[in-house]
C-alpha cells in the first residue's frame, strides 16, 4: 500500500477514525504529527512546535529519548508481551516492586493495568470487596469533591464532576455518589474549617454506605485545573480513619513529579490505602498505570468469600511497558545512568527541574494577570493555567498558539501547560508567549460566547475548512460580554465543563 499523502491521512481520518470528546465524522482537522524528539513535534508540513502539553501529562522525558528507546528495543528483543496469569517475569516484578518502594508509606502491593480509568476501577473494586470481604456489603458508595476528574469509564465518571455534561448524560446510568463541594482555591492557601467540618460531616453522615473516599490531591486537572491546600488531604485521612472508610488518591496526572514533589500526597505528609498512578508512568511512551494498595487491603480482600482480586486484563503488566516505566524511572532518579556509562539527564536532580519550569512558567505567564477576560493565572511545579471568564474556542487559541510555534490544547474556560521537565528555559518563555497569544485570541475580539453560553459544551465547534470542503458551525451565535477579574479568586471560574480534548 503507498504512503497516504497528509491530505489523504486527514481526509481518512475525518472518516474513519474517532478522536477525544469529538464527532463522528470529524468537524475539527487535527494536525498531522510525523515525528517528535526532544520536546519538539514535527508536523507533516514540516513545521515544528514546542510541545506544552508532555501529550496529556505523560511525556516527561519529552519524545525519542535514547535510554527509553533502549529499554523498548531491549525488551522487544525479548517480548513485547505475554500473559499475566501463571506466568510473571521480570520487567514487572521489579517495576512493581520500584514503585512501592517510592510511594507514599504503607502501600506494598501493585496491580499493574492497561490505562489511568482502568487503574481507577481496580482501586474503587479494591475498596469495595475490601468492605464485602468483611461482611459489610452496604458499604458501595463513594464520596469526593466537586470538580474532579478520574476517568472515563463508568464507575470513573461517577466520581468526576457532576455539574459537567456527562453526568447529565448518563444520569440514570452512573452510580449514584456522594459529593462535597469544591475545594476551597489556592495551594497555600490553608485549610478553610467551614469546609474541613463539610467534609467531616458528610463522611460521618455516609459512613454506613461508603466504601472510599476517592480524590486527585492537590491538583485538580481535567475537572478544571484548580490547585487546593494539601492540608484538606490530612482532613480526609483522619476523617476516614475515624469513620471506617478507605482513601484513594488518583495521582495519574500529579504523580512522578509534575507538581514538584514525586507524589502530591507528599505535601500533606499522608499515605493513602489505595493509589492510582498512570500517564508519566511510561515516560509517555505506552499505556500503563497502577493501582497500589495497603497491605490491610489486600489482607481484607484475601479474607473474603471470594479471597481473590477479581479483575485480570488481557494486558496486565505488559512487559514492553513495564520495561519503558523502569528506564523512565531511572531517568528520572538518575539511576541506572552510572551503568550504562550515560549522562544522566536531570544532573541537579528532577526537582530542580520542576522549580526551575514553575520559575519560567511564573514569569512568563505573570503578563495575563489582570488582562481583559482573564479571571486568574496559577503556577504550581511544572503547570501553568490561564483561566478565563468565558469558555476558550479551542480551535482559534490553539490556532494562535500553533503560529507561535507551541502546542496547546485548551479546554473548557482554560488555557495551560505542563511542558515536559527537560523544557529548556527558552522553550518555557516561547511556551509562555504561546499560551499569551492564545489568550488574546480567546479573549481579542470580545466575539466568543460567555461561559455558560452554550447548553451542550460538546457541541462547541466552529466552522473549519477540512480539505473536502468546511464543515456547518454547530457553535450558537451569542456574542460574549468580556468583563475583568483579575486574578483576584483563584481557581474560582465555574465554567460549563467542554470536555472536548480536555486531557
Ligand atoms: N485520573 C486522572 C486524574 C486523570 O487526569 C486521567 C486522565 N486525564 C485519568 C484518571 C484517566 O486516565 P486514562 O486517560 O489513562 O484512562
Amino acid at each position: 500500500m503507498s504512503v497516504p499523502s497528509p491530505e489523504q491521512l486527514l481526509a481518512l481520518d475525518r472518516q474513519r477514525v474517532w478522536h477525544p470528546y469529538a464527532p463522528m465524522p470529524g468537524t475539527r482537522p487535527p494536525l498531522v504529527v510525523r515525528s517528535a524528539r526532544g520536546v519538539r513535534l514535527r508536523l507533516a508540513d514540516g513545521r515544528e512546535l514546542i510541545d506544552g502539553m508532555s501529550s496529556w501529562w505523560a511525556a516527561i522525558h519529552g519524545y525519542r529519548q535514547p535510554a527509553l528507546d533502549a529499554a523498548a528495543r531491549d525488551q522487544l528483543g525479548r517480548m513485547s508481551h505475554v500473559m499475566f496469569g501463571g506466568l510473571t517475569h521480570e520487567a514487572a516484578v521489579v517495576l512493581a516492586d520500584r514503585l512501592v518502594a517510592l510511594a507514599p508509606d504503607g502501600l506494598e502491593h501493585a496491580f499493574l493495568c492497561d490505562s489511568g480509568s482502568v487503574s481507577v476501577e481496580v482501586a474503587v473494586k479494591m475498596c469495595l470487596q475490601y468492605w464485602r470481604s468483611a461482611g459489610q456489603e452496604a458499604k458501595t458508595r463513594l464520596l469526593t469533591w466537586r470538580g474532579g476528574y478520574h476517568g472515563d469509564t463508568f464507575m470513573a465518571m461517577s466520581v468526576c464532576d457532576p455539574d459537567g455534561g456527562m453526568h447529565r448524560m448518563w444520569d440514570g446510568v452512573l452510580p449514584r455518589q456522594v459529593f462535597a463541594g469544591l475545594p476551597p482555591a489556592g495551594f497555600g492557601a490553608g485549610v478553610d474549617e467551614a469546609y474541613a467540618d463539610e467534609l467531616r460531616r458528610l463522611i460521618e453522615r455516609h459512613s454506613g454506605e461508603l466504601a472510599a473516599v476517592i480524590v486527585e490531591p492537590v491538583v485538580q486537572g481535567a475537572g478544571g485545573m484548580r490547585f487546593h491546600d494539601p492540608g484538606y488531604l490530612r482532613v480526609l485521612r483522619e476523617a476516614c480513619d475515624a469513620n471506617a472508610v478507605l482513601l484513594v488518591f488518583d495521582e495519574i496526572a500529579t504523580g512522578f513529579g509534575r507538581t514538584g514533589t514525586l507524589f502530591a500526597a507528599e505535601h500533606a505528609g499522608v499515605s493513602p490505602d489505595v493509589m492510582c498512578v498512570g500517564k508519566a508512568l511510561t515516560g509517555g511512551y505506552l499505556t500503563l498505570a497502577a493501582a497500589l494498595g495497603t497491605a490491610e487491603v489486600a489482607a481484607g480482600i484475601g479474607r473474603g468469600e471470594l479471597p481473590v482480586l477479581a479483575h485480570g486484563p488481557t494486558f496486565m503488566g505488559n512487559p514492553l511497558a513495564c520495561a519503558v516505566a523502569g528506564a523512565s524511572l531511572d531517568l528520572l532518579l538518575g539511576q541506572g545512568a552510572a551503568e550504562t556509562g550515560a549522562a544522566p539527564l536531570y544532573p541537579r536532580g528532577w526537582a530542580a527541574e520542576v522549580r526551575r519550569i514553575e520559575t519560567g512558567l511564573a514569569a512568563g505567564l505573570a503578563p495575563a494577570a489582570g488582562r481583559p477576560g482573564v479571571a486568574d493565572v496559577r503556577v504550581l511545579g511544572a503547570i501553568g493555567v490561564v483561566q478565563l471568564d468565558r469558555e476558550v474556542d479551542v480551535a482559534a487559541a490553539t490556532e494562535a498558539a500553533v503560529r507561535t510555534g507551541v502546542w496547546l490544547r485548551p479546554f473548557r474556560d482554560l488555557i495551560y501547560t505542563m511542558p515536559p521537565y527537560v523544557t529548556g528555559d527558552g522553550d518555557v518563555a516561547a511556551i509562555c508567549a504561546g499560551v499569551l497569544a492564545a489568550v488574546s485570541a480567546a479573549t481579542g475580539a470580545g466575539r466568543l460566547p460567555p461561559q455558560g453560553a452554550n447548553p451542550r459544551p460538546w457541541l462547541s465547534l466552529r466552522a473549519v475548512r477540512w480539505p473536502g470542503g468546511t464543515r456547518p458551525s454547530c457553535r450558537p451565535g451569542r456574542a460574549g460580554t468580556p468583563t475583568a477579574r483579575l486574578a483576584a479568586a483563584p481557581g474560582t471560574g465555574r465554567g460549563r465543563r467542554s470536555p472536548a480534548g480536555r486531557p
